[in-house]
């Protein structure tokens, strides 16, 4: 049992946290995109550059030498998984170079940053501090905002349309073949609601890998977090019930799994995690999209539209209230541009921002400042070029990861290659008018396999236009 002199010891921390507060401002910034986007190696190279002064040209406070350092702190909420960097940098430089392991729940970390003002004032005081939050989180999660305001049955209704689409019946028919052979208005059971639940699950995830970016809600379906295998993830959507519905019935168990769902998981990351947040970047992988044909980039930019609406702002939607406030940048960020060389980097903004401009015009970002940019936070080919008929053709050089194909030849992991990646179209308009499908050669490559190291010894990691993304996501405030 807690006693006064326990609560009062809390209370006091509590009270000196909240003080250190006030004097050091603290920016969070939220990092999230579609499962693979690019978010894991985002944060590490945004770690890294900070704690290490990379080479970051387009980042003001370092341009101008006003950057003193950067150091990583504790988190103040140690209830909150921390953001695994030195695993994942580990992996990075290791003897031999890996990608690390990707986001699969939230986690966080603190950096604290020192700097010289650029303001006399409050530079004669010497130099000023920020903590900068991180905070990354599985952009999956987010399709699950409108679910707080659907009932079940509503849910359901809508779930089960989807499922019954033909685009859908190979991966949906399981699931419905189960469905059709149980009867709601038995007695629940946990064997029961595992069997639709597991069915369900299957379905969500196969439609995602088959079609390349189809991605529908539940959220913590595709990408449970903490949460696989407990009871809050044990439902999917039944028919509408068509008689009384009895207290012991699976229709009731599932309907009281899915309010628990809503809850207890979906309002608390809102109102704890993502309403807290400052700024936000978005990762987009904008060229896997447009390597699998039309109907992924279209199914690209649905999904992006449903986890865009989170940030809608200035409407009168409590539920989007709930969650936006405070959001003053977002950034939109095509990753892995070392794919395409330099001379594509444009075309490729164009494409995103077109991409995300169809979802703002039913979300808008009103009070919310938001860029485009294509990025690589770790780069992974150099560029080269090749004569072909008489033609030079800009191409990228780099080593295909084991087992990617391209023309007929598997590659092995350690053999280099020039490729010409395609032309991007110049008018990101035909992606969406005709099907012509965009002819792109984009295989995954092994990540650099020598890095450079600084003047303090520190290995550095090369990046496009990172230091650009991070002078929108963080310069202003280090001023
Ligand atoms: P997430 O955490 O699920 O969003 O994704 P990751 O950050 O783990 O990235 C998924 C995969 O994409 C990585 O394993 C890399 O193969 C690739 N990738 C991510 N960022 C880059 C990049 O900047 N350049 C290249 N070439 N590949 C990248």
């Amino acid at each position: 049992p807690t006693t006064i002199v326990d609560e009062l010891g809390i209370a006091l921390a509590n009270l000196a946290d909240a003080a250190t507060g006030t004097f050091t401002p603290t920016l969070r910034l939220g990092v999230t995109g579609l499962s693979r986007a690019g978010k894991t190696i985002f944060i590490t190279a945004l770690i890294h550059n900070l704690l290490t002064g990379g080479r970051l040209p387009g980042f003001s406070p370092m341009a101008d030498g006003r950057f003193i350092g950067a150091q990583l702190a504790e988190y103040p909420d140690a209830t909150i998984p921390r953001f695994a960097y030195e695993q994942h940098l580990a992996a990075l430089t290791g003897q031999t170079p890996t990608w690390p392991e990707s986001t699969r729940r939230i986690s966080q970390l603190r950096l604290v940053l020192k700097y010289q003002s650029a303001n006399w004032l409050a530079g004669w005081r010497g130099p000023a501090t920020l903590n900068l939050d991180i905070v990354d989180y599985p952009g999956e999660w987010l399709l699950d905002l409108p679910l707080l305001s659907l009932s079940f049955a509503e849910w359901s209704r809508e779930a089960l349309e989807r499922a019954n689409r033909t685009a859908s019946s190979r991966e949906a028919t399981p699931f419905l073949e189960i469905l059709a052979s149980i009867d709601p208005q038995k007695p629940g059971t946990d064997t029961d609601a595992e069997k639709l639940a597991a069915s369900f699950t299957r379905y969500l995830r196969q439609s995602r890998e088959d079609n390349a970016m189809s991605t529908l809600p539940p959220g913590r379906f595709l990408l449970p977090g903490d949460l696989e295998g407990s009871p809050a993830l044990t439902f999917a959507p039944l028919p509408p019930a068509t008689q009384p519905v009895r207290s012991t019935s699976l229709y009731a168990m599932l309907e009281g799994r899915y309010e628990a769902y809503k809850a207890q998981v979906v309002r608390p990351f809102f109102k704890d995690h993502f309403a807290r947040l400052d700024r936000q970047v978005v990762l987009v992988d904008t060229l896997r999209a447009l390597n699998s044909g039309p109907a992924a980039v279209a199914d690209l930019e649905t999904a992006l539209t449903a986890v865009l609406s989170c940030f809608r702002q200035g409407d009168s939607n409590s539920l989007t209230r709930l969650v936006s406030r405070r959001i003053d940048r977002i950034l939109f960020a095509a990753t892995k541009a070392d794919h395409v060389h330099h001379t594509s980097h444009d075309r490729l903004e164009a494409i995103l921002n077109r991409l995300v401009a169809n979802a703002s015009r039913r979300a808008r970002f009103a009070g919310a400042e938001t860029r485009s940019l294509a990025l690589a936070g770790i780069r992974a080919t150099r560029e080269g070029s090749l004569l072909e008929a008489g033609e030079v053709l800009p191409t990228i050089v780099g080593t295909p990861m084991p087992g990617e194909v391209l023309d007929g030849t598997s590659y092995d992991g350690n053999t280099e290659i020039a490729l010409f990646p395609g032309d991007l179209p110049e008018h990101p308009d035909s992606l969406f008018e005709d099907s012509t499908p965009v002819s792109l050669n984009f295989l995954r490559f092994v990540p650099p396999q020598k890095l450079d190291r600084n003047a303090g010894g520190d290995m550095v990691l090369p990046h496009i236009r990172f230091d650009r993304a991070l002078d929108f996501l963080i310069g202003d405030k280090l001023a």
